[in-house]
């Protein structure tokens, strides 16, 4: 996942610029990345407000410039202003996903509607968008160059797309949507987070029978930490859920634990989500009406690699109709287990990962505690480091004087091949109650010129791990090495990046080519040799171990494929919805899964009011993953057919693709990258979807 940051926003007050606010002077910091320790909740709002100032009186100069508009005091002067509010809005964002706080909270639902009232006074501003249509209309004369043109098509696009060539009445209606909206979005992840936080399942010592000793161990510190000593903790954030739905022999815990998980924001209290999807879902479609679209998908999806919904929903049908048959066959093998031990009834959701684990071990002698202990976080990390400097030369040192997000983060300086600097890459590993879900990256600052000089990006990579626990290191499992390579192709992606100018266009479905690629990395044999070392004996894994985990590659891709993709068409059920759009969130679900034919052993990735990407800019946009698939394995056979390292493919994946991301059409990058378009083989191959 990756997040994007918002610029722009609107108010008129004039303030004293407070001389200890750290936004309003250069950061004196190594590489000029924040100065995080002296940031405080009090700073941003002042900043933002600054900053909305600073960006209107530069848009007032651009729009009362006399002379004829041109790229250069258009289009350019659009790109270099806003440069505070970019600076206050990237920390701010960042810091509330990843260490989010009361202050922090209150101060998102103050600040987003106004944000949201700022970038559309600028893109529904008549006479800044008369100057913009001048330079399209007459591009011609003024001699771009390829990322010139392809930035203000863009850019011109965007402001209709808009609403700038509405009407006055119209504008208005939108702009009251815009403010809804994004006051929604926000309450949306914030009970998300809430009712993460609230639940906790705690056992006594019968309830921990059979669960691995790291996640004991760790059970054991949360209940610590929630004062409950002599008891063990269990959570719905990743790392504590599933480990114990694969290990716990207890049905009726799995079962309590995961109803917890699926039915977050679901609970009818005050932080319940049912409404505010609704809400949200029936915004979107009254948006895209008004803006000439016949839904929210079409809306989306113009700008992209798909295009429309029929292109998305084709894909997704066709693996949809391959992968049910897969999964119900993982459904057969597993009550073939539950029928052996006498269980006596039929398998549930709640019962997936259990089985799953034990099928594992039948059937590719595997499991996950035998392969923790040689995935040791740092190990892990060191892995992908050497990945990258095989591949691209480029190097990693840890920067011990560096201001960072969380005390618990990393920090590292990146260097190119002969040494110079490319720029800053921060970690943040563990999960904590001031953390939203998942893992994503996220940058503090973009590749760009300015003035001539070179701005080099800060990015940082954020990830819900399993901790340390006692004695024993943060021990990850295959999902979460695969999660880190992810990240971190991310933030290559971001490293790389040569554009000129602070705004880029990423094509949604393209942006996870760069992280899915990186995945292919994590369990090849000559990589696996490189980084996973047991975390006692530094003996490297055995060969047998590897030889299973390349057995196990068709391992549960039945359950992975149909829960993805159930997600994705649920997003797209929400969204292919016409205005008014008026629904009832839990019997749409049901009834939609129902129609479509979803197993009942088997749950969505993601439910709906729990479903963060929808409001977190993967909106009409989860089918990204499975669109991107399709480019990343396709993408993956041109290093198989040379070697994984190939020092030429490598140079023109960087250089086609890498260098150019946001800066140029996205199958243009493809092509020139592969000698032709992508196929869907390497994908049907690489998950099993098709007879071998
Ligand atoms: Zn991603």
């Amino acid at each position: 996942m990756v997040l994007s940051g918002f610029t722009f926003s609107s108010c008129k007050n004039q303030l004293e610029v407070d001389k200890t606010n750290p936004f309003f002077s250069e950061f004196d910091t190594p590489f000029g990345v924040p100065p995080f320790e002296k940031i405080m909740a009090k700073h941003y709002l002042p900043a933002f407000e600054k900053g909305m100032t600073k960006n209107r009186e530069e848009i007032e100069a651009i729009v009362k410039n006399k002379q004829e508009a041109t790229f250069e005091n258009t289009v350019e002067a659009l790109d270099k202003g806003g440069e505070l509010l970019t600076r206050v809005s990237s920390v701010f964002f960042a810091q509330t996903a990843a260490n989010t706080n009361d202050s922090l909270q209150n101060i998102e639902v103050e600040i987003s509607p106004r944000l949201a009232g700022f970038r559309d006074e600028i893109n529904m501003n008549p006479e800044l968008f008369k100057r913009v249509k001048y330079v399209y209309d007459n591009s011609s004369k003024f001699n771009l160059n390829q990322e010139q043109s392809f930035l203000l098509e863009n850019l011109y696009k965007a402001f209709v797309r808009n609403g700038a060539n509405l009407n006055k009445q119209d504008q208005d209606t939108l702009k009251k949507v815009n403010q809804e909206l994004s006051v929604l979005t926000v309450q949306f992840d914030q009970n998300v987070l809430a009712e993460t936080n609230n639940y906790r399942l705690v056992v006594d010592e019968e309830g921990i029978a059979g669960l691995p000793e790291s996640l004991v161990a760790s059970a054991a510190e949360a209940a610590k930490a929630s004062n409950l000593e002599g008891k063990w903790v269990f959570t719905t954030q990743r790392p504590s859920i599933f480990p114990f739905l694969q290990n716990s022999p207890d049905r009726g815990l799995r079962h309590q634990i995961f109803n917890a998980y699926i039915n977050r924001g679901n609970n009818g209290n005050e932080f319940d989500n049912n409404r505010v999807l609704a809400d949200i879902v029936r915004l979107r479609a009254q948006r895209a009406q008004l803006l000439g679209y016949k839904t929210h998908s079409d809306y989306v999806l113009e700008p992209v690699m798909a295009k429309k919904p029929e292109n998305v929903l084709n894909l997704l049908n066709d693996l949809w109709s391959k992968a049910i048959p897969v999964a119900k066959k993982e459904v057969g093998e597993m009550q073939k287990i539950i029928d052996k031990e006498g269980g006596n009834f039929k398998l549930e959701p709640s019962d997936w990962w259990f089985y799953a684990e034990k099928l594992r071990k039948q059937k590719y002698d595997l499991n996950d505690s035998e392969l923790r202990p040689y995935f040791k976080l740092e190990n892990v990390r060191e892995g992908v480091f050497t990945c990258a400097s095989k591949l691209f030369g480029i190097t990693f040192t840890p920067i011990s004087d560096c201001p960072l997000p969380h005390p618990d983060a990393e920090a590292y300086e990146v260097k190119d091949s002969e040494g110079s600097h490319k720029g800053v890459l921060y970690m943040d590993f563990h999960p904590r109650d001031s953390k939203e879900q998942g893992a994503w990256q996220e940058s503090y600052r973009n590749h760009h010129i300015l003035g001539g000089q070179t701005i080099t990006p800060v990015v940082t990579t954020v990830f819900n791990f399993t901790l340390p626990a006692g004695e024993v290191p943060a021990l990850l499992n295959m999902d979460e090495v695969i999660t880190l390579f992810h990240e971190f192709g991310h933030a290559l992606d971001a490293l790389f990046n040569q554009n000129t100018y602070n705004k880029t266009y990423v094509a949604r479905d393209f942006v996870e080519l760069p992280s899915q690629l990186m995945e292919h990395w994590a369990t090849e044999p000559e990589v696996l040799n490189m980084y996973a070392r047991h975390y006692k004996t530094g003996e490297p894994i055995p060969a047998s171990l590897v030889q299973k985990i390349k057995n196990s590659g068709y391992y549960n891709q039945g359950f992975d494929n149909v829960e993805i993709l159930a997600a994705s068409l649920l997003d797209m059920a929400f969204h292919t919805l016409e205005a008014p759009a008026v629904v009832d969130i839990q019997s749409f679900e049901k009834e939609y899964f129902d129609k479509i034919g979803l197993i009942p052993e088997i749950i969505s990735r993601y439910r709906s009011t729990y479903f963060i990407h929808i409001t977190g800019g993967y909106d009409s946009g989860y089918y990204s993953y499975t669109w991107s698939a399709v480019l990343d394995n396709d993408a993956f056979e041109a290093f198989k057919e040379k070697g994984i390292f190939d020092g030429s493919v490598a140079s023109s994946y960087r250089k086609n693709i890498l260098e150019k991301n946001g800066t140029m059409d996205a199958m243009q990058m493809y092509v020139n990258f592969r000698g032709r378009e992508p196929q869907i083989g390497p994908l049907l191959k690489n998950r099993g979807l098709i007879s071998q």
